[in-house]
């Protein structure tokens, strides 16, 4: 685990990794668990991630209250992250974002969303859907503002990576923040191929060996190998991490 400096960092990394990949735009955002305490995680101020800065950072607790220094006002769908980083101790990164390609297959309920690609295999087969109306009725804005709410949608995402979210787009979880990145970047890209191939006839998806089998391989060279990358594209230094973590490395390297 990075101490707190590199991840703040790196969190002001991630926002403008996914900007220019069109993840977020104005809206989105991504949040990581805190590093030297499980029951906390770091967030930006509520703004435009493309603009975010190491002093837009905040700590919060895990149901959404503001911890020490305030910037800015906070984003009001923190709760999303606090919920996800709640119900699940082994996820250490939550995005949360409108991803354009996205929300189509959140408001056309019989259509699957599953990986085709297998750099998007982690999003799996058996997507939720999850629809803020079955529970909160017809008259909420679609905004996730509280826990209840979001604990309704960390439960609907399961033990799974991506939920959707109807009419309004999804939230990726990762053990990392590369990992999120990474996954949050391949799964605008599978929805852009899906929407493609869904008009060109019979889609063949990723089986659950395929998606297991690379997942696997989803380890710390692989990750290491993005985020040079998009880190050169934005404009933010690059500080390798371990390139050997991970139990799928040595059987995807030879
Ligand atoms: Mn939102």
């Amino acid at each position: 685990m990075p101490d707190l400096g590199q991840l703040e960092e790196d969190i002001v990394t991630a926002n403008r990794i996914l900007a220019d990949h069109n993840v977020v735009d104005s809206f989105g955002h991504v949040a990581v668990r805190h590093p030297d305490n499980p029951a906390r995680f770091l967030m930006s101020r509520a703004r435009a991630p493309a603009c975010i800065e190491l002093d837009d950072i905040m700590e919060f607790t895990l149901d959404g209250k503001v911890v020490g220094r305030e910037p800015g006002k906070p984003y009001s769908e923190r709760f999303i992250h606090g919920a996800i980083f709640e119900a699940r101790p082994e996820i250490l990164a939550v995005v949360h974002n409108h991803s354009p390609n996205v929300v189509p297959f959140s408001v056309v309920k019989t259509q699957c969303f599953c990986a085709i690609m297998h750099m998007a295999a982690p999003i799996g087969r058996d997507v939720p859907n999850w629809d803020i109306r079955d529970k909160f009725g017809d008259a909420t804005n679609l905004l996730v503002t509280n826990m209840d709410m979001a604990r309704d949608l960390a439960k609907s995402l399961g033990s799974r990576t991506v939920a959707l979210m109807r009419g309004h787009g999804c939230v990726v979880v990762g053990r990392s923040l590369r990992e999120v990145v990474f996954t949050s970047i391949y799964t605008e890209i599978n929805a852009q191929m899906l929407g493609k191939a869904l008009a060109l006839g019979e889609v063949t998806y990723l089986s659950d060996g395929e998606i297991a089998a690379n997942t696997k391989g989803r380890a710390g060279f692989t990750l290491e190998r993005g985020w040079e990358n998009w880190c050169r594209s934005v404009g933010r230094p690059y500080h390798p991490r371990a390139m050997d973590t991970g139990p799928g490395f040595s059987r995807t390297d030879n």
